[in-house]
């Protein structure tokens, strides 16, 4: 069993410049982690760029160029996207990175790899950067597994946001199952219980929408009567995870409420599911999550729980607190009828 961080410093600078308020603390927060990692006995390792063919998997070739035109330039992308000189290079690092954990996490067995990135990617549409993403990192790295020979990838996605690029390059695709729960509704806009794919990849896609305000008591609900239920029949060669952090209840975006004690509880669940489905073969990459604090906890909840014999345990918490979880399952197992058995 080994346990392979990808970090770069580096990823601290994405919008973070030099002088920037925050980017002390964000360096240190990374620094923690690695320091934790390496005492549990893990490899900590740089990341490589991206290629042009692994991006080009998932993005359009129009869209690399107009990306590339704009590095070593600040510029605004979308509303919330924008670049500082170093935003390019370091996102392509970021894809590089998970696509680095998944080389690791296939060259198994029981092989567990977090790539600990900045800039998110999930927003990312092929042709569209978003919501903070240029390069949609986890699928990418979802890509890069398929042509490695997995022939089933599975994507889970807890960041409180829906992955609406990640939905979008995978629906019509029955090779790679996505799973997300968030906060509905709420930015992006999709996520909705009946977007179940399209065509081929008809229920493929799983959207777990739950109202703001959601306590870990909804999460764990959904992750045993849907997340769980579904990832045992799809039985994925490799599991991804799209980690976000900001259902936390300390983060300042989010409106939910989880624990910290909670990422551990969702994380060590897809590690006893991956050791079940897939000779543990797992790979993390990292997604949004803004209050720092509640950032470098978590992420020391999930490197505990990558690592074995940890066994997931939920919080204690009042199952009177399920309200949002009770309907979004029922929601859920009705449109997923046709496809699984729940
Ligand atoms: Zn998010």
């Amino acid at each position: 069993m080994s346990l392979v961080l990808i970090h770069s410093e580096r990823f601290v600078e994405h919008q973070t410049p030099p002088g920037h308020p925050e980017r002390p603390e964000r360096a240190e927060v990374f620094d923690a982690v690695a320091g934790i990692w390496r005492k549990r006995g893990g490899d900590v390792v740089a990341p490589r760029a991206a290629t042009g063919e692994q991006l080009a998997r998932v993005h359009d070739e129009a869209y690399l160029r107009r990306i590339e035109d704009v590095s070593g330039r600040a510029v605004a992308l979308d509303p919330d996207t924008y670049t500082s000189p170093e935003s390019v290079e370091i996102a392509l690092l970021a894809a590089g990175a998970a696509v680095e954990a998944v080389e690791r996490a296939m060259n198994g067995p029981a092989l567990r790899a977090l790539a600990l990135v900045r800039p998110p990617g999930h927003h990312a549409e092929r042709n569209r950067a978003m919501g903070f993403c240029l390069y949609n990192n986890v699928a990418v790295a979802a890509a890069h597994a398929r042509a490695l020979g997995a022939g089933r990838v599975a994507i889970v996605d807890y960041d409180v946001h829906h992955g609406n690029g990640t939905q979008h390059m995978f629906e019509e695709d029955p090779s790679v199952l996505y799973i997300s729960t968030h906060q509905y509704p709420y930015y992006p806009g999709t996520g909705a219980a009946e977007e179940v794919g399209r065509g081929e990849g008809a229920g493929t896609t799983i959207n777990l929408p739950l109202e703001a305000g959601a306590f870990d008591e909804d999460y764990r609900l959904v992750f045993a009567e849907v997340v769980g239920p579904v990832l045992r029949q799809f039985k994925p060669n490799l599991l991804l995870i799209s980690a976000g952090f900001d259902a936390h209840e300390r983060d300042p975006l989010g409106g939910m409420r989880l624990t910290t004690p909670a990422f551990g509880a969702m994380t060590g669940e897809l590690r006893v599911i991956a050791d079940e489905c897939c000779d543990g073969r797992l790979a993390a990459v990292t997604e949004g999550g803004y209050d720092l604090h509640a950032l470098a906890a978590s992420l020391e909840a999930v490197t505990r729980s990558l690592q074995p014999p940890a066994t997931p345990s939920w919080p204690s918490s009042d199952s009177s607190h399920a309200e949002r979880g009770r309907a979004s399952v029922s929601l859920v197992k009705r449109a997923l009828a046709p496809y699984w058995r729940l």
